[in-house]
């Protein structure tokens, strides 16, 4: 059975690049006034505490959205304090990153019952993320649908219990059903009454067992076979081993061959010295976890690369540990 808990790593730097660039993409897709069918294929347990046992022992929040919520109280203050100077800084390269600035006001957004100076104590995970932006005053009305998939089984009891408290109805399906699987039966999505059909697909696997590789590559495969114009994100760690370095050149192989467009991100946060690999021959070396990741769009918005090199360098000098921290966006198609 699984062990990886996404409770051990809610709000590092990974979910910032993941969930910045699905909040984005999202955004654009919500200007048509269409529905949408949005499906998370690997869901999570929906939301996190950051105050709770797992996210305290493993610190990852810790280095992650909790200096991004510093950023988020400067910025804050700044508006708050110099309106006029807020405007024209607006110019300015920071200022620019508004796809970080609105993601950083969602999740401020779940921890609005505490001070603004209080450390936040919880996290949306990519289900809760989703779900706000379906229920935003301007797009409740068009009535999108989410499909939530989750495997294990205290995570997948987790989510049920969360949606339950989103009443949400029918508008959001939760299901304790391999993702690869479920997702199979939901492409092509529903037309609407003007017969359009839209859908936003997020593959986010643990990557725990090493052919769930292979497997996205064949989501993704098939998925555009079924549904070419849906918008296909997956997220996948930056580490040593030949599949996850494989993986963004098969799904860039795939969105050439199918004539879709694509874009692939990248942020690292670099390791302090101290956690990279021991200089003195023979000792053990430290472990300074995950350190970077990538995320693989397919049929992106034509904004997002715009908007992800305005965000990802304010991203990666908030959470840089050491050296090698970087950002890259790549576009084709
Ligand atoms: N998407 C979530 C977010 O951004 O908040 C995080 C998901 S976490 C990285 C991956 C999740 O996939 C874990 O909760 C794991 O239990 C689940 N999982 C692993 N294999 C799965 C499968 N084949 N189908 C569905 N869920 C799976």
């Amino acid at each position: 059975m699984f062990s990886y808990r996404h409770a051990f790593h809610a709000g590092n730097h990974a979910d910032a690049l993941k969930h910045v660039t699905l909040l984005a993409t999202l955004r654009h897709l919500m200007a048509k006034s269409t529905p949408l069918t949005l499906i998370d294929t690997h869901a999570g347990a929906g939301v996190y505490r950051l105050d709770d046992g797992a996210a305290r022992l493993s610190g990852e929040a810790e280095q992650g959205v909790a200096r991004l919520q510093a950023l988020h109280q400067a910025r804050v203050s700044e508006e708050n304090q110099a309106p006029d100077q807020a405007q024209r800084a607006q110019a300015a390269t920071k200022e620019e990153a508004n796809l970080l600035w609105d993601y950083l006001a969602l999740v401020a957004g779940f921890n609005s019952n505490a001070s603004p100076e209080a450390p936040w104590r919880v996290y949306p995970g990519s289900p809760f993320l989703m779900h706000a932006l379906m229920t935003e005053p301007g797009r409740a009305a068009v009535h999108d649908r989410l499909k939530l998939f989750e495997l294990h089984p205290t995570d997948s009891q987790a989510l049920a219990a969360h949606v339950a408290q989103l009443e949400a109805g029918r508008q959001v399906s939760v299901a304790r059903q391999d993702g690869f699987e479920g997702l199979k039966g939901l492409l092509p999505p529903p037309a609407d009454r003007a017969g359009s059909r839209r859908a936003l697909v997020l593959i986010d696997p643990s990557y725990e067992i090493k052919t769930d590789y292979a497997r996205v590559a064949a989501a993704v495969q098939d998925g555009l076979r079924r549904f070419a114009t849906g918008v296909y994100l997956v997220w996948y760690p930056i580490i040593g081993r030949a599949q996850a370095h494989d993986l963004p050149r098969r799904l860039r192989t795939l969105a050439n061959q199918a004539g879709r467009p694509w874009l692939h991100a990248t942020l690292a946060v670099g390791a302090p010295r101290s956690a990279t690999p021991a200089a003195v021959p023979g000792a053990e070396p430290a472990r300074p976890g995950l350190t970077a990741s990538g995320m693989f769009v397919i049929n992106p918005p034509h904004t997002l690369a715009a908007g992800l090199r305005a965000a990802l360098p304010v991203l990666q000098e908030a959470l840089a540990r050491g050296p090698h921290a970087g950002w890259t966006v790549e576009t084709g198609g």
